[in-house]
């Protein structure tokens, strides 16, 4: 068996009075550092660990005792500096389509909760996403390449040929088609083995998403019509109280972007609480609709992509467990003219009867 630092991680070191060395061991992917103090021997073995030596070899070398070596090695086992099982063990997939996640997974195991564990989670997890437009398009695109292989797809249109511009995964030649028998498509051709109920519906209720949403793990709302707000209210309604998480997309209005929130049931407060942090003053504003701004505002399928990505990156986080969802209990703006992210947080409200079990109503 030969034992190896991880390929993630890149090592420096200085030297020390005495033959010692201050050796620090940079987490790529996290940003984690770990800095160790080592006595000679302990240094030699470290040099020795990049995979090309056997266990026995390294102990020999330089009259280095076994019990010096299996010293350091529950050491570095400890930090997750060497997977010594991921040697014995062999089950890694890491070769096979998922390396380089299963590498970016690797920063963030636990005693607990493996790399392949975190995978494995991915595959077996099934996704309801509404609305597979802008945004929607590009979420089931990034769910499938992180692995999600099991998804409910909800969208009554048809595509058109100004979808083309923003949209992921539609060409010319599906212009007419229903976008979700597109979208089901697509997905076989990246994983055959991919299983999608599809729902040519719009959402028009609670009880619409409790009934198309069914069983779940996790739903991603995507859909503005008939209003963003409005669909996030029925997905609330629906999901807080069955224990679904559920992840908000805000959508794209010209140069800026809204993100979240992402609701963990009884965990984070829910849609209704960030609506009532809303400044009372804002609140009281209406939009006078005497223009087109709305209903043909100017977007970028770069924007889209972008947007649509980062609540990718949270459907991961809470369906894997690497790492906690950045929106939880939170909203952002990206503002793509001066590249600013404005991450707003909010609590549960004392009121509110959905998440707190307020009295006072909503
Ligand atoms: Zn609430």
């Amino acid at each position: 068996m030969n034992i190896k630092i991880h390929d993630g991680v890149s090592v420096i070191y200085r030297p020390l009075r005495n033959k010692t060395y201050e050796v620090n061991f940079l987490f790529k992917v996290s940003g984690r550092i770990l800095t160790l103090r080592l006595n000679h021997p302990a240094f030699l073995i470290l040099k020795m660990l990049d995979g090309t030596h056997a266990f026995k070899e390294i102990a020999e070398v330089n009259g280095i005792s076994a019990q010096e070596v299996r010293k350091l090695m529950k050491i570095l086992s400890q930090h997750r500096l060497v997977d010594i099982n991921h040697q014995k063990s062999g089950k890694h997939e890491t070769d096979g389509r998922f390396k380089n996640q299963l590498n970016f997974f690797a920063d963030y195991e636990t005693k607990n909760l493996s790399r392949q564990d975190m995978q494995d989670q991915l595959n077996r997890s099934k996704v309801a996403v509404i609305g597979l437009g802008g945004i929607g398009s590009w979420v089931v695109y990034g769910l499938a390449l992180a692995g999600i292989k099991n998804f409910i797809l909800i969208d009554p249109d048809k595509i058109s040929l100004s979808n083309l511009s923003r949209q992921a995964l539609y060409g010319i030649a599906d212009t007419g088609k229903f976008k979700v028998d597109v979208m089901r498509s697509r997905l076989a051709l990246l994983d055959q083995t991919t299983d999608c109920r599809i729902i040519k519906r719009t959402v028009k209720s609670p009880a619409n998403v409790s009934n198309f949403t069914f069983k779940a793990d996790l739903v991603i709302n995507c859909a503005d019509n008939p209003a963003t707000d409005q669909v996030n209210r029925w997905v609330t309604d629906a999901c807080y109280s069955a224990g679904q998480p559920h992840i908000l997309c805000g959508g794209y209005d010209g140069h800026l972007s809204f993100l979240g929130p992402t609701v963990i049931p009884d965990k984070s407060a829910c849609w209704y609480c960030y609506e009532k942090s809303l400044d009372a003053r804002l609140a009281a504003y209406r939009h006078l609709q005497i223009t087109e701004s709305e209903i043909e505002g100017g977007s970028l399928g770069s924007i889209s992509a972008i947007t649509a990505n980062f609540h990718v990156l949270e459907a991961v986080k809470v369906l894997t467990g690497f790492s906690k969802p950045l929106l939880r209990n939170a909203v952002a703006e990206i503002d793509f003219h001066r590249f600013q992210l404005n991450l707003k947080r909010f609590r549960k409200h004392h009121s509110c009867k959905i998440c707190n079990g307020g009295k006072n109503g909503r």
